[in-house]
């Protein structure tokens, strides 16, 4: 008989890379509170309170915002199978490795693919976006706000206008931008948005935040085909989650609840602060390994600061960089992904993981191991340059 394995013992890491992020510590605690059964009036108030949190964080007042159990992917497949049905029409802008999923779910879909591709680093300019509209009906265009494969941010609201030229949708990616950079679905026009719970909302994977506004509703009460995915049908949804509490499937109790006490620990730190955390941190970063020497592969007015994607210096294998900052310093940074694959380091500043303390951590490690690999950094530089930029915002 095989041995039993031992008891679960995971090493503490640092993770610095495009998630999962630090889990925030009264998350952790929220997830082992006791759990009731996924009908308990004490579970439909925790419901409905998740739902407002989640319209506030979303900027709506008048989408329905809920948690859809799975992870972000399973949040785009549910905003693209119930928004598309075979034959529609649909643009997908693609930067990045996420736009390039979402294609591939239309497909799947039978949708009538049009693809916007531009080359990873780069925003979608709305008139690209346009031009492949071309004034045809179009059912929805997708898009992705915050793309974590290459560090982009991406501007919506001028690409909700184009959208809503010929009466589109629109479906915006939010999984890495909500809890890290302003969402503002109602401002900008966004009719669809899907989110994760294991970037910037500092718990761990397993919901999909998404919110459907009222044109987005009444697209999928006027099908002309059930939604094909019984799972993600999100009438079916929205009846358990608002409405008639009609049992769908087991809501899994114990995620909400840890997403609850994570959109609860956003609110009153304030968006505005959490927000402007974010940018600190990252631009104290992004002065640090400026300092050592590495480039950032992004434009400064594009750049996330929640994902910051740095070139990987010549002659330095990138593989070997990672496995060492893991292996010597509990550290987790994440690697290129498509394009980028092998040219580019990822270091996430996620929800709870964007502090000062994991900012220097970073950059001292990496100084370390840029030195094992034989690239020259001056030391001390990037924690010194990080420094500045912290002494002057205090000072201000
Ligand atoms: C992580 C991510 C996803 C996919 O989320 P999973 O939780 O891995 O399923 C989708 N889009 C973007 C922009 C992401 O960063």
């Amino acid at each position: 008989m095989d041995p039993i394995p031992p008891q679960l013992d995971p090493p503490s890491r640092l993770l610095m890379g495009p998630g999962p992020s630090p889990v925030h510590p009264r998350v952790l605690a929220a997830l082992s509170a006791p759990t009731v059964g996924h009908l308990d009036p004490y579970f439909l108030a925790i419901m409905d309170e998740t739902r407002t949190l989640l319209q506030r964080l979303f900027g709506t007042t008048s989408a329905l915002s809920f948690p859809v159990s799975g992870t972000g992917s399973a949040g785009m497949e549910a905003c693209l199978a119930n928004a598309v049905e075979p034959g529609d029409r649909v643009v997908i802008a693609q930067n990045g490795v996420f736009g390039g999923r979402m294609a591939d779910m239309v497909e799947r879909l039978g949708g009538d693919l049009v693809r916007v591709e531009v080359p990873f680093g780069q925003a979608i300019d709305p008139e690209r976006v346009r031009a492949a509209i071309a004034n045809k009906p179009t059912k929805l265009v997708g898009i992705v706000h915050a793309e974590t494969s290459t560090g982009v941010a991406q501007e919506l609201q001028e690409i909700a206008q184009v959208a809503h030229e010929v009466e589109a949708l629109l479906l915006a990616d939010c999984v890495t931008s909500l809890g890290g950079i302003p969402v503002a679905l109602d401002t900008w026009g966004v009719d669809l948005a899907y989110a994760g719970t294991q970037k910037c909302l500092s718990c761990p994977p397993g919901l999909a935040p998404v919110s459907f506004s009222q044109r987005a509703i009444e697209a999928i009460r006027t099908r002309r085909h059930k939604v094909a995915s019984w799972y993600l049908d999100a009438t079916l949804l929205l009846n358990y989650w608002s409405g008639e509490r009609v049992y769908h499937h087991t809501a899994p109790v114990n995620m909400v609840y840890g997403l609850r006490e994570a959109l609860r620990v956003v609110m009153q730190e304030g968006l505005a602060q959490v927000y402007a955390r974010h940018q600190l941190h990252h631009r104290a970063l992004v002065a640090g390994l400026e300092a050592m020497g590495l480039r950032m592969l992004v434009s400064p007015p594009l750049r996330l600061p929640q994902l910051n994607t740095v070139e990987v210096p010549e002659g330095v294998d990138d593989v070997w960089l990672r496995r060492t900052l893991l292996d010597d310093f509990n550290i987790e940074i994440g690697g290129g992904l498509g394009a980028f694959k092998g040219k580019a380091l990822r270091i996430g500043l996620m929800g709870h993981g964007a502090r000062r303390e994991h900012v220097v951590t970073l950059l001292s490690a990496l100084e370390s191991v840029l030195g094992a690999a034989g690239v020259n950094v001056p030391g001390g530089a990037g924690v010194h340059a990080a420094n500045q930029v912290w002494h002057a915002a205090a000072s201000r």
